[in-house]
């Protein structure tokens, strides 16, 4: 269930009623995740947007336009992803698009998650564990990514800048009751340390280079996968992998992704 980490709050807060003792009792004993638990547990839409048949459509049209891991693509189909965008966009929920969210920021869409998850499962600790391990993804947003990454990873870390999102994903991830993540109002720009090494580190916002600290709090054998902004204001993807010999950074697509910022509001 969802961990709210106190630490990262700003002086002063108080820890929030929302998130009972039981849940924190769940944190400590975390249940594996299978997929269609997330389906199982949304509350009906009445738009026929809680069945199965939607998702797998959804996920049906990725894999014909592109191969991907059919693990990623399972994880996909078992989130409900109407539940994490507002009302007013709930039909556009299953397309591939990407959807306001509030606050200026954007629900990732669909086919790059599944690319940037994809990449994530060829790193050297994913291909000799089958999973994501420990994973921390910066820029929660609503929440959807980081239920994806339940599927895939042992324990999931999402930090997230701006309060009104932490609020939201919270209330999101908590109506489809997930194990082993915690969620964190922090500034991702410096990472995560308490719960360092990441096998997995992904970055759902775009700033100019890969922060240091990251590269820091990525395990050997790990692998990151991050935009980054270059010349021109062209976006990338980035994929760092950490060796026992160092560093190794590998430069892919375009992409387009909301800008990393620092601080908190
Ligand atoms: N993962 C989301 C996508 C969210 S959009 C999904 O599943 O759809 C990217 C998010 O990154 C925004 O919510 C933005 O506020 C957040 N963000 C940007 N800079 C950040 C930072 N330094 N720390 C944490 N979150 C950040």
């Amino acid at each position: 269930m969802i961990d709210d980490h106190r630490d990262e709050k700003p002086a002063g807060a108080t820890r929030s009623a929302k998130f009972p003792l039981r849940l924190e009792r769940m944190v400590r004993a975390p249940k594996k995740l299978v997929a269609g638990d997330l389906a199982g547990r949304a509350p009906a839409s009445g738009l026929g947007l809680d069945s199965e048949d939607v998702r797998r459509r959804l996920v049906d049209r990725l894999r014909a336009a592109n191969p991907h891991d059919a693990r990623v693509l399972q994880a996909l189909a078992s989130v409900p992803r109407h539940l994490f965008v507002d009302a007013a966009l709930v039909t556009q929920a299953y397309e591939d698009t990407s959807l306001p969210i509030g606050h200026g920021q954007t629900i990732s869409k669909p086919s790059v998650v599944a690319r940037m998850l994809d990449v994530l499962m060829q790193g050297a600790n994913a291909r000799r564990t089958g999973h994501l391990g420990r994973v921390l993804e910066i820029g929660t947003g609503c929440g959807y990514q980081a239920a994806v990454l339940c599927s895939l990873g042992r324990q999931v870390v999402s930090i997230e800048r701006i309060r009104g999102l932490y609020d939201k994903a919270s209330a999101n991830l908590a109506a489809v009751g997930l194990q082993h993540l915690r969620l964190v109002y922090g500034d991702g720009m410096l990472g995560h340390p308490p719960n360092a090494p990441y096998d997995s580190i992904i970055a759902a916002a775009c700033g100019a280079e890969v922060p240091e600290c990251w590269l820091a709090q990525l395990a050997v054998g790990g692998r990151l996968i991050s935009p980054v902004v270059g010349h021109a204001k062209r976006q990338t993807l980035v994929v760092v992998d950490r060796t026992d010999a160092g560093y190794q950074r590998t430069e892919h697509e375009a992409v387009q992704f909301v800008p990393l910022k620092s601080g908190l509001i």
